[in-house]
């Protein structure tokens, strides 16, 4: 059947099982890892990481969707070795988190030099292993609309999917509209693409959530956990129960199956301190129980956790992409 890239091979779609699919193993904006101020001992971020890693296995978690993207502190041979030391299926990205936070040795590439660096990281191996990327990351820099290497980033991940059959995840949702035409203008189906950060405090539309849903996009409630009541929470934080509303509003709009949820939390952020005590596990200790309280049933969660995820992450078939759009 279908197959899904992890940092350690493809695994059977069947094999991906509790799937958290917008998270990081550390996240940091390019150079971060200069930063003394932040700067940690390497064991001091593994050892943690391990923990919430192993934790999230305790919690029946099977896989960890890090998109982190290229010059972010992805590390796939770390990430190699966190999943062989617990068990947790691990699924690199390749893109950019958005154009405000790519490396500037990529800010004048072409759009088919871009597409060229995606296709290779998800079919021949990212950073000169064989860990292949399971999908591609694209994203709105700060101030709310694609800017022009956003949008050109965004045409590169249309033609690498239609390529690869990898699909895409978008860090913010906002601008949709604009996301959408470049997505109809390449010709690939919005079936591959999952518009994450809909729950984004600084950020909110429900009429776009919806409108996402209704042309068949995914919509990733995902930055669960960035509560404004945590002490130093950042500005895209918003109260907790504010959250949990939205998100059963848009379950009783009917849009079960067009959903996910996730944390976008960091194991161990890099050049900034992350939210305290915020981690991937706090899905299972924090929001699941918040909805089980809102009467939401087991089997819902089965389908946002396991049978959507499946369904975004099984690489597709790869189709041609669009002459007349190639030529420009
Ligand atoms: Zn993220």
């Amino acid at each position: 059947m279908g197959k899904i890239n992890t940092v350690l091979g493809p695994i059977p779609t069947e094999e991906l099982g509790i799937t958290a699919m917008h998270e990081h193993i550390g996240f940091g904006l390019p150079g971060c890892d200069l930063d003394t101020q932040w700067w940690k001992k390497p064991e001091e971020a593994f050892e943690v990481t391990l923990q919430k890693l192993r934790r999230f296995r305790e919690h029946g978690g099977k896989t960890f969707v890090d998109c982190t993207g290229i010059g972010n502190g992805r590390d796939v041979e770390y990430f190699q070795v966190l999943s062989r030391r617990t068990g947790v299926h691990i699924v690199a990205v390749t893109g950019f988190v958005a154009a405000d936070s790519a490396l500037p040795y990529f800010r004048n590439k072409s759009i088919d030099y871009l597409t060229d660096l995606f296709v290779h990281e998800i079919t021949v191996g990212i950073d000169g292993t064989d860990a292949k990327a399971g999908a591609i990351k694209v994203g709105v820099s700060r101030g709310g609309k694609l800017n022009e290497l956003d949008k050109k980033i965004y045409r590169a991940a249309a033609r690498a999917s239609l390529k690869t059959g990898a699909p895409i995840i978008t860090h913010l949702c906002v601008d949709a509209d604009t996301a959408i035409d470049i997505f109809n203008e390449e010709g690939l189906p919005l079936n591959r693409i999952l518009f994450g950060h809909a729950d984004d405090g600084s950020y909110l539309d429900e009429a776009r959530d919806s409108k996402i849903a209704q042309l068949g996009g995914w919509v990733g409630f995902d930055t669960i956990g960035y509560d404004s009541e945590v002490e130093g929470a950042p500005y895209w934080s918003r109260p907790r129960q504010d959250r949990v509303e939205h998100f059963l509003r848009f379950l009783e709009k009917g849009f079960l199956d067009r959903a996910v949820i996730s944390a976008d939390a960091n194991c161990c952020a890099l050049g900034w301190p992350g939210l305290k005590g915020h981690s991937v596990n706090y899905l299972f200790e924090e929001f699941i129980p918040d909805l089980r309280k809102a009467g939401v049933g087991e089997e819902v969660f089965e389908q946002l956790l396991i049978h959507t995820p499946a369904k975004i992450l099984t690489m597709q078939e790869p189709r041609p992409i669009r002459e007349a759009v190639t030529a420009r």
